[in-house]
């Protein structure tokens, strides 16, 4: 993994400042466990977080919030539960890949797993994209992995940091080459990026309302 030390100038260290500025820390991730974060990696693919929590609501209702309830669970059974979600039937297989290899390998082991060698156990996981599993080894494993989503590439490209064509790993390695290479900063910033994505830089981006319009390239071109 690379790591990063920001530079005052950076300015993808200048962009995190001013929405940690505006919008205060995001208490991120919004799940109660480690093994709560890792379901709601999975059930958030395509999907809004109030339906995931729906599913998650279900899970727990039905005493199912561990790795081998999942996994003893009829598929079927387990699909109702996660309707909410979307993408069900999918989902239920994928959760339950997931558990396989909680339950094989062991969550202690997994915690002593040096973050490369965690990554790949992860990306080896059937359903698991570099996307989630980057958000299960920071929001659940605490590793300074720095998360891409559509959400990252649609606010920095508008910026003018990055073209957002990028493949995964060329921007996740710009991001951690930028700043800081601790887990708490890249939690807030990836909390950070969702928030602005969601307030200002929308799908319809509203600059007028926007924290970083001074600077940003989408405006000053
Ligand atoms: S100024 Fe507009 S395009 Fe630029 S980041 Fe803000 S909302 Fe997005």
């Amino acid at each position: 993994m690379s790591a990063g030390v920001a530079s005052p100038e950076c300015p993808f260290n200048q962009v995190y400042l001013s929405l940690l500025d505006h919008y205060g820390p995001q208490h991120w991730w919004p799940g109660d466990t480690a093994f709560e974060v890792m379901v709601g990696a999975i059930l958030t693919q395509n999907t809004a977080w109030r339906n995931v929590e729906a599913a998650i609501n279900n899970l727990k209702r039905a005493d199912l919030l561990a790795a081998d309830g999942i996994i003893n669970c009829p598929d079927a059974e387990l699909a109702q539960l996660l309707r909410p979600a979307g993408y069900f039937n999918i989902k239920t297989t994928r959760l339950k890949n997931l558990c396989m290899l909680l339950h094989n390998a062991g969550f202690k082991r997994l915690q002593e797993m040096p973050t490369r060698e965690l990554r790949q156990q992860l990306l080896a996981v059937n359903g698991v994209g570099p996307e989630t599993a980057d958000a299960i080894l920071l929001y659940a494993f605490q590793r300074p992995v720095f998360v891409i989503d559509a959400y990252t590439r649609r606010i920095f490209s508008r910026f003018g940091l990055v073209s957002g064509n990028e493949d995964y790993e060329a921007l996740r390695a710009r991001f951690e080459g930028a700043l800081d290479a601790t887990a708490a900063i890249y939690n807030e910033y990836h909390a950070l990026i969702v928030q602005h994505a969601k307030q200002a830089c929308r799908v319809k981006q509203e600059c007028d309302r926007c924290i970083l319009c001074p600077d940003c390239e989408y405006v000053t071109k």
